[in-house]
Protein backbone atom coordinates (compact mmCIF):
# COMPACT_ATOMS: atom_id res chain seq x y z
CA UNK A 1 0.00 0.00 0.00
CA UNK A 2 1.05 3.03 -0.97
CA UNK A 3 0.07 6.31 0.40
CA UNK A 4 0.72 10.47 0.97
CA UNK A 5 0.50 11.59 3.75
CA UNK A 6 -0.30 15.68 2.78
CA UNK A 7 -1.38 18.76 4.61
CA UNK A 8 0.02 22.45 5.63
CA UNK A 9 3.49 22.27 7.84
CA UNK A 10 2.49 21.63 11.17
CA UNK A 11 -0.57 19.65 10.19
CA UNK A 12 1.26 16.19 11.86
CA UNK A 13 2.01 14.09 8.71
CA UNK A 14 5.23 12.99 10.38
CA UNK A 15 3.24 12.45 13.76
CA UNK A 16 1.25 10.27 12.01
CA UNK A 17 3.60 9.02 9.30
CA UNK A 18 5.62 7.39 11.97
CA UNK A 19 2.72 5.57 13.88
CA UNK A 20 1.48 4.28 10.65
CA UNK A 21 4.95 3.18 9.66
CA UNK A 22 4.84 1.06 12.93
CA UNK A 23 1.29 -0.22 12.62
CA UNK A 24 1.56 -1.19 9.25
CA UNK A 25 4.92 -1.77 8.20
CA UNK A 26 5.85 0.80 5.56
CA UNK A 27 8.71 2.86 5.01
CA UNK A 28 8.22 6.56 6.18
CA UNK A 29 9.88 8.93 3.51
CA UNK A 30 9.14 12.02 5.08
CA UNK A 31 11.22 14.59 2.67
CA UNK A 32 11.98 17.12 5.18
CA UNK A 33 13.82 14.74 7.27
CA UNK A 34 15.54 13.32 4.79
CA UNK A 35 17.37 16.90 3.82
CA UNK A 36 17.78 17.78 7.50
CA UNK A 37 19.99 14.45 7.52
CA UNK A 38 21.38 15.24 4.63
CA UNK A 39 22.46 19.20 6.12
CA UNK A 40 23.91 17.66 9.47
CA UNK A 41 26.03 14.74 8.18
CA UNK A 42 27.25 17.54 5.33
CA UNK A 43 27.16 15.58 2.21
CA UNK A 44 27.09 17.48 -0.98
CA UNK A 45 23.60 16.91 -1.23
CA UNK A 46 23.23 18.66 2.15
CA UNK A 47 25.36 21.35 1.23
CA UNK A 48 23.55 22.26 -1.69
CA UNK A 49 19.81 22.40 0.13
CA UNK A 50 21.28 24.36 3.42
CA UNK A 51 20.37 27.79 2.58
CA UNK A 52 17.23 27.30 0.83
CA UNK A 53 15.78 25.36 3.65
CA UNK A 54 16.51 27.50 6.26
CA UNK A 55 14.99 30.46 4.43
CA UNK A 56 12.19 28.04 3.94
CA UNK A 57 11.87 28.18 0.12
CA UNK A 58 11.19 24.86 -2.20
CA UNK A 59 14.91 22.20 -3.04
CA UNK A 60 14.58 21.96 -6.50
CA UNK A 61 12.20 19.14 -8.14
CA UNK A 62 14.81 17.19 -10.04
CA UNK A 63 16.99 16.39 -6.36
CA UNK A 64 13.87 15.62 -5.20
CA UNK A 65 12.49 12.98 -7.54
CA UNK A 66 16.15 11.63 -7.53
CA UNK A 67 16.10 11.49 -3.41
CA UNK A 68 12.38 9.76 -3.44
CA UNK A 69 13.29 7.32 -6.59
CA UNK A 70 16.47 6.05 -4.81
CA UNK A 71 14.44 5.28 -1.74
CA UNK A 72 11.59 3.53 -3.39
CA UNK A 73 13.63 1.01 -4.72
CA UNK A 74 15.08 -0.24 -1.60
CA UNK A 75 13.93 -3.48 -0.06
CA UNK A 76 12.49 -1.64 2.63
CA UNK A 77 9.93 0.09 0.57
CA UNK A 78 8.58 -3.03 -1.54
CA UNK A 79 5.82 -3.66 1.08
CA UNK A 80 4.81 -0.03 0.51
CA UNK A 81 5.70 3.31 1.19
CA UNK A 82 4.49 6.64 3.34
CA UNK A 83 5.31 9.73 1.72
CA UNK A 84 5.13 12.97 3.31
CA UNK A 85 5.96 16.45 2.86
CA UNK A 86 6.31 15.24 -0.90
CA UNK A 87 4.52 16.33 -3.79
CA UNK A 88 4.66 19.82 -2.80
CA UNK A 89 3.98 20.95 -6.30
CA UNK A 90 2.03 20.09 -9.46
CA UNK A 91 5.22 19.81 -11.19
CA UNK A 92 6.40 17.22 -8.28
CA UNK A 93 3.23 15.15 -8.91
CA UNK A 94 2.90 14.90 -12.45
CA UNK A 95 7.22 13.66 -11.65
CA UNK A 96 5.98 11.25 -9.13
CA UNK A 97 2.96 9.80 -11.38
CA UNK A 98 5.77 9.54 -13.96
CA UNK A 99 8.48 7.69 -12.06
CA UNK A 100 5.87 5.80 -10.31
CA UNK A 101 4.90 4.37 -13.59
CA UNK A 102 8.72 3.74 -14.56
CA UNK A 103 8.95 1.29 -11.63
CA UNK A 104 5.15 -0.16 -11.86
CA UNK A 105 3.96 0.98 -8.52
CA UNK A 106 0.83 3.60 -7.91
CA UNK A 107 -0.59 5.30 -5.17
CA UNK A 108 -3.57 4.34 -3.31
CA UNK A 109 -4.56 7.20 -0.82
CA UNK A 110 -3.58 10.75 -0.40
CA UNK A 111 -5.23 11.51 3.24
CA UNK A 112 -5.13 14.89 3.93
CA UNK A 113 -5.13 16.46 7.12
CA UNK A 114 -6.69 19.31 7.55
CA UNK A 115 -5.73 22.41 9.75
CA UNK A 116 -6.71 26.07 10.11
CA UNK A 117 -3.71 28.17 10.29
CA UNK A 118 -4.12 29.74 13.50
CA UNK A 119 -3.55 26.05 15.18
CA UNK A 120 -1.04 25.48 12.73
CA UNK A 121 1.22 28.54 13.89
CA UNK A 122 0.76 26.77 17.61
CA UNK A 123 1.72 23.75 16.44
CA UNK A 124 5.10 24.95 14.93
CA UNK A 125 5.76 27.49 17.74
CA UNK A 126 5.84 24.52 20.33
CA UNK A 127 7.13 21.36 17.78
CA UNK A 128 10.73 20.02 19.28
CA UNK A 129 11.97 16.88 18.19
CA UNK A 130 14.55 14.23 20.11
CA UNK A 131 18.14 15.63 18.74
CA UNK A 132 18.92 11.24 18.75
CA UNK A 133 16.29 9.73 17.25
CA UNK A 134 14.17 12.18 15.64
CA UNK A 135 11.08 11.20 17.79
CA UNK A 136 8.55 14.67 17.85
CA UNK A 137 7.11 16.28 20.65
CA UNK A 138 5.21 19.42 21.81
CA UNK A 139 5.45 22.14 24.61
CA UNK A 140 1.64 21.32 25.18
CA UNK A 141 -0.17 18.81 22.98
CA UNK A 142 2.81 15.49 23.26
CA UNK A 143 5.25 15.94 25.92
CA UNK A 144 7.88 12.93 26.66
CA UNK A 145 5.99 10.95 29.20
CA UNK A 146 8.96 11.36 31.84
CA UNK A 147 9.89 15.09 31.40
CA UNK A 148 13.26 15.75 29.98
CA UNK A 149 13.82 12.38 28.63
CA UNK A 150 12.38 10.70 25.04
CA UNK A 151 10.15 8.34 25.04
CA UNK A 152 11.45 6.56 21.91
CA UNK A 153 15.37 6.33 23.47
CA UNK A 154 15.77 7.83 26.50
CA UNK A 155 18.17 10.66 25.18
CA UNK A 156 17.87 13.57 27.04
CA UNK A 157 18.91 16.25 24.30
CA UNK A 158 16.17 17.84 22.15
CA UNK A 159 16.16 19.79 19.05
CA UNK A 160 13.85 22.93 17.88
CA UNK A 161 14.07 23.02 13.74
CA UNK A 162 16.02 26.23 11.96
CA UNK A 163 13.19 27.11 10.17
CA UNK A 164 10.22 27.09 12.59
CA UNK A 165 10.78 30.38 13.63
CA UNK A 166 7.67 33.07 13.02
CA UNK A 167 9.27 34.29 10.32
CA UNK A 168 10.01 31.48 8.35
CA UNK A 169 6.70 29.56 9.27
CA UNK A 170 4.50 32.59 7.95
CA UNK A 171 6.55 31.88 4.58
CA UNK A 172 6.33 28.38 4.61
CA UNK A 173 2.10 28.61 4.73
CA UNK A 174 2.10 31.49 2.21
CA UNK A 175 4.08 28.84 -0.03
CA UNK A 176 1.86 25.73 1.15
CA UNK A 177 -1.51 27.75 0.07
CA UNK A 178 -0.16 29.15 -3.49
CA UNK A 179 1.92 25.92 -4.57
CA UNK A 180 0.57 22.99 -2.81
CA UNK A 181 -2.83 22.95 -2.06
CA UNK A 182 -3.69 23.36 -6.04
CA UNK A 183 -2.65 19.50 -5.29
CA UNK A 184 -6.21 18.97 -3.60
CA UNK A 185 -7.89 18.84 -7.42
CA UNK A 186 -5.16 16.76 -9.03
CA UNK A 187 -5.57 13.72 -6.43
CA UNK A 188 -9.50 14.78 -6.31
CA UNK A 189 -9.76 14.25 -9.72
CA UNK A 190 -7.71 10.70 -9.71
CA UNK A 191 -10.45 9.62 -7.12
CA UNK A 192 -7.59 9.21 -4.38
CA UNK A 193 -7.88 11.87 -2.24
CA UNK A 194 -9.44 11.35 1.29
CA UNK A 195 -9.33 14.48 4.12
CA UNK A 196 -9.59 13.63 7.88
CA UNK A 197 -10.02 16.02 10.74
CA UNK A 198 -6.28 17.31 11.47
CA UNK A 199 -7.81 19.29 14.14
CA UNK A 200 -8.58 16.54 16.18
CA UNK A 201 -5.86 15.28 18.61
CA UNK A 202 -3.21 12.82 18.06
CA UNK A 203 -5.08 9.39 18.71
CA UNK A 204 -8.07 10.59 17.22
CA UNK A 205 -6.63 11.28 13.38
CA UNK A 206 -4.78 8.08 13.88
CA UNK A 207 -8.06 6.22 13.95
CA UNK A 208 -9.56 8.43 10.84
CA UNK A 209 -6.96 7.03 9.00
CA UNK A 210 -7.28 3.40 9.76
CA UNK A 211 -10.90 4.13 9.05
CA UNK A 212 -9.18 4.73 5.38
CA UNK A 213 -6.70 1.99 5.17
CA UNK A 214 -9.16 -0.05 6.66
CA UNK A 215 -11.34 -0.24 3.95
CA UNK A 216 -8.87 -0.35 1.37
CA UNK A 217 -7.85 -3.88 3.33
CA UNK A 218 -11.24 -4.86 3.10
CA UNK A 219 -12.03 -4.31 -0.79
CA UNK A 220 -8.61 -5.80 -1.30
CA UNK A 221 -9.78 -9.39 0.59
CA UNK A 222 -12.99 -9.24 -1.26
CA UNK A 223 -11.56 -8.95 -4.87
P1 LIG B 1 4.17 18.11 9.99
O1 LIG B 1 5.03 16.90 9.78
O2 LIG B 1 2.88 18.05 9.22
O3 LIG B 1 4.90 19.40 9.79
P2 LIG B 1 4.31 17.35 12.83
O4 LIG B 1 3.91 15.92 12.84
O5 LIG B 1 5.75 17.68 13.03
O6 LIG B 1 3.70 18.11 11.53
O7 LIG B 1 3.45 18.09 13.98
C1 LIG B 1 3.66 19.46 14.31
C2 LIG B 1 3.62 19.63 15.84
O8 LIG B 1 2.27 19.45 16.31
C3 LIG B 1 4.48 18.64 16.61
O9 LIG B 1 5.03 19.32 17.74
C4 LIG B 1 3.48 17.54 17.04
O10 LIG B 1 3.88 16.93 18.28
C5 LIG B 1 2.19 18.33 17.20
N1 LIG B 1 0.99 17.58 16.77
C6 LIG B 1 0.89 16.67 15.77
N2 LIG B 1 -0.38 16.22 15.65
C7 LIG B 1 -1.11 16.89 16.58
C8 LIG B 1 -2.50 16.87 16.95
N3 LIG B 1 -3.38 16.08 16.30
N4 LIG B 1 -2.89 17.68 17.96
C9 LIG B 1 -2.01 18.48 18.61
N5 LIG B 1 -0.69 18.54 18.31
C10 LIG B 1 -0.24 17.76 17.31
P1 LIG C 1 6.92 20.59 7.38
O1 LIG C 1 6.95 19.24 8.05
O2 LIG C 1 6.97 21.70 8.37
O3 LIG C 1 5.88 20.67 6.32
P2 LIG C 1 9.22 19.63 6.00
O4 LIG C 1 10.00 19.06 7.13
O5 LIG C 1 8.41 18.71 5.18
O6 LIG C 1 8.31 20.77 6.61
O7 LIG C 1 10.17 20.42 5.01
C1 LIG C 1 11.18 21.30 5.48
C2 LIG C 1 11.86 21.97 4.31
O8 LIG C 1 12.48 20.97 3.45
C3 LIG C 1 10.93 22.74 3.36
O9 LIG C 1 10.66 24.06 3.83
C4 LIG C 1 11.74 22.72 2.05
O10 LIG C 1 12.81 23.66 2.08
C5 LIG C 1 12.36 21.34 2.06
N1 LIG C 1 11.47 20.34 1.40
C6 LIG C 1 10.83 19.30 2.00
N2 LIG C 1 10.08 18.62 1.10
C7 LIG C 1 10.25 19.25 -0.09
C8 LIG C 1 9.71 19.05 -1.40
N3 LIG C 1 8.84 18.07 -1.67
N4 LIG C 1 10.11 19.90 -2.38
C9 LIG C 1 10.96 20.90 -2.14
N5 LIG C 1 11.48 21.16 -0.92
C10 LIG C 1 11.14 20.35 0.09
ZN1 LIG D 1 14.86 9.75 21.01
Amino acid sequence: MNIILFGPPGAGKGTQADILQKQHSLCKLSTGDMLRAAVTSGSPLGAQVKDIMAKGQLVPDSIMIDLIRGRIQQPDCHPGFILDGFPRTVAQAEALDAMLTSEKKKLDYVIELQVDDAELVRRIAGRFSCAKCGAGYHDQSKQPRQPGVCDACGSREFTRREDDKAETVSKRLEAYHRQTAPLLPYYRTQGILKSVDGMADIDAVTRQIDQVLRVRTKVAENS
